[in-house]
Formats: C-alpha cells, structure tokens, sequence
C-alpha cells in the first residue's frame, strides 16, 4: 500500500460484546452460525478495554457497543467508562431487556452519551410474535427510564412484510414515547432475514404506502421527531456504498475477538481475518488481508472496473455478492448491470403476491436453530 491510497482510521468502532440474547427475532442480523461462539469464547474486560484504548489512538471517534444484548454483560458499565474516558461518542444499541433503573443510573455515571431501543412492532401481539418473547410492556418502561435519565432517544423498528401497514402506528409510538429520532430501517436480506426472506420482504405497493405516510407525518412533526426511512435495496437499481466502502470507516470486533470490514464478513469464504487477542489494532487496519482485499478497485469485475458509477457504490455489498452471485468480487446483484441480478428480480415478483408469500414457519432466531443450520 502506498502513502497516497493508505485509508483513514476507523473512525467507528463497533463493539460487538456478545452474541447472547434473551431475544429471538426472526430478521436478527447477527450470523447465522452465532451458536459456535459460547460465552467463554468472548473477550474478557481487560481485552476489550486494550481494543477501545488502540482504536482510539488510531482515531476511532465513535463507539457502538452492541450484541446480541449488550447488557448480558456485566462488565458493560466498565467498559463505557472507559470509551467515555478516552473521549469516544458512545453508543448503546439495545433491545431494552436488562435496562433496570439501577443499571440506566450507572450507565449514566459512566458517561454513555446515546442509547438505541429496538421495538420490533407497534402491537404487543406482534412484538413478542416476532422477538419470540413478551417483551413489550418492557420495553415501553424502558423507554420511560431512557427519557428519566435525560438521553436523546433513537428508537428503532426493522420494518418488513408484517409490520409495514403498522408504520403510521409506530410512528405515533415513537411520538408518545418521547423519541426524538425514529429509524424505520427496511430489513436488508442478510443472516437470519434471508432465511425468511419470502416471509418478510413487503409488497413495492406496501413499500410507496409506507414512504408516504411517513413523509406526511415528516410534514407534521417537523423538528419534534426525525425520522429515517432507509429503503430495501431489494427495490433499487443501484446498490448501497456498503459500510461507506470496504475498510474505510467501519471496524468491527466480534464477541470472540474477530476484526471484520462489517458485522457480515466473516461468511466469506478463502478470506481470513485477525484477532484482536493476537494483532493490534493498527496492523489489522492497515496491514491484513482481510481488511485490505476490497479495498481499491483492483479486486473489480471489468462490469464495475469499467463502470462511471463505481465511485458512487463501489461496486456494493461483498457478502450480498456472495450471498446472491456466490462470488464476493462479483457486482452486487441488486445492481441492474449485474449478471445475477435476476435473483433480486425474481425475489421481489414473488413479493407482489397477496397474502402470505409462503406458508413457511419462520425460523426463529436462536441457538439450538443456530446449531441445525450450521452444525
Ligand atoms: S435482532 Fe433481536 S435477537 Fe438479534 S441481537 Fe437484536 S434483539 Fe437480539
Ligand atoms: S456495475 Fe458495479 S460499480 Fe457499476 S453501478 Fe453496478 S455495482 Fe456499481
């Protein structure tokens, strides 16, 4: 690598605690194969406080600290202290089990700057139908003890074939609660979703209703509630600039210690990426073959490496190339230049029946699932 296309540092750091959780949602990003990692795999506190310390000297300036649950740690309070005593902006993604008042004031002390609530719908039926656990009322409390305590609130609703007639509705949840941000984030098809896809990807019908309700009620919040709508790219020409490009601002660390380009990338196949138990964080950013094999575009197709547009995707998702086309260094399938953009196609006519597009029990999150699906 040379000086001119050296990358910048991580500016984001996400710390990926744990892959417990007492949730079991049926679109859980995390990988499909999360059971292989136990909780004596993850990384200790001293561990985890030696990676905060070397991003931020690397010029880490933001700091997640997510799951699985993050609160299943008990170290979590330590480790915020920490982030918030190099100077991090920090970041709690959660799904409200394990937020009791006691632990909310200690966070609080510690200096946790911004807290994220999922909800998974509007209605407590569907809620715990799709987290597979009755967690609503909970969650509803949390959220009080989140306004208590003086944080800004994100609350957050993956949105898909089952819930997206709910959006007026949580909408109205989210003004009721207090939030003063709103993440309507479509499901992208990855891990768990894509085992579910048929079930869960909306109808392009549902998809304009929901754009316009929500736009209406932009119109009538204003300021008092931000609200992000992030399309699927299933329903795009174009594909997303992944992680803002491969290497470039994003650093993931997983419960066991695997750094990774985003919280995917371990599927990849003939790809091996450090551990932070035996490679600082430095050299796993500038100087592994993991972080450094898509970065550039000498890893391209001629379809992208010939292409006006690849400054503006650079080329798309890696693990949706491979999901999708089976090969990462192919264009991104969502692309309509891709040769195997026919599956996106096909998956999205599927979606424009009506009802139920499959009679298929959704497969639920969770170990013993985990363990079937990769032994
Ligand atoms: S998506 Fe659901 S199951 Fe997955 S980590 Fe978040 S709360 Fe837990
Ligand atoms: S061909 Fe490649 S670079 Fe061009 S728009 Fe499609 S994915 Fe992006």
């Amino acid at each position: 690598m040379t000086a001119t296309d050296r990358p910048g540092p991580p500016l984001w750091l996400l710390a990926e605690l744990t892959y417990r959780c007492p949730l079991h949602c049926a679109f859980c990003y995390n990988p499909v194969d999360f059971a292989r990692t136990s909780a004596d795999d993850e990384l200790d506190t001293e561990a985890w406080l030696r990676v905060l310390n070397e991003a931020r000297v690397l010029g880490s300036v933001q700091c997640g600290f997510s799951g699985g649950e993050p609160l299943v740690r008990d170290d979590l309070e330590v480790l915020v202290a920490e982030a918030h005593r190099l100077g991090y902006y920090t970041n709690l993604l959660t799904s409200g089990v394990g937020l009791t008042e006691d632990r909310a004031e200690a966070l609080k002390r510690a200096g946790l700057d911004h807290i994220q609530l999922s909800f998974q719908d509007t209605t407590k039926e569907l809620n715990d139908f799709l987290s597979h656990t009755r967690t609503f009322d909970l969650k509803q409390k949390v959220a009080h003890t989140i306004k208590a305590n003086g944080w800004p609130m994100v609350m957050n609703c993956v949105i898909h074939r089952l819930n997206i007639d709910h959006i007026g509705q949580i909408i109205e949840m989210a003004v009721a609660l207090g939030a003063e941000y709103l993440e309507l984030a479509n499901n992208q098809y990855y891990s768990w979703a894509l085992l579910n896809r048929d079930q869960l990807l909306p109808s392009r019908e549902q998809l304009e209703r929901a754009e316009r309700i929500t736009n209406e009620y932009r119109a009538k919040l204003g300021d008092k509630l931000r609200i992000f709508f992030v399309v699927p790219d299933y329903y795009e020409t174009r594909p997303k600039k992944c992680m803002n490009g491969w290497g470039n601002v994003f650093l993931t660390v997983t419960p066991d210690g695997t750094a990774l380009p985003c919280h995917t990338a371990k599927m990849l196949p003939g790809l091996s990426f450090p551990n932070v138990r035996e490679t600082s964080v430095g050299e796993i950013w500038y100087d592994s073959e993991g972080f450094n094999r898509y970065r550039g575009d000498g890893w391209m197709s001629d379809t992208c490496k010939t292409c006006p547009d690849k400054e503006k995707d650079l080329g798309g998702c890696r693990c949706q190339a491979f999901m999708l086309a089976g090969d990462a260094a192919a264009p991104d399938p969502v692309c309509d230049k891709s040769p195997a953009h026919q599956v996106v196609l096909d998956a999205v006519a599927r979606a424009q029946r009506p009802g139920a597009v499959s009679t298929a029990p959704l497969v639920f999150r969770d170990p013993k699932a985990s363990r079937q699906i990769a032994p």
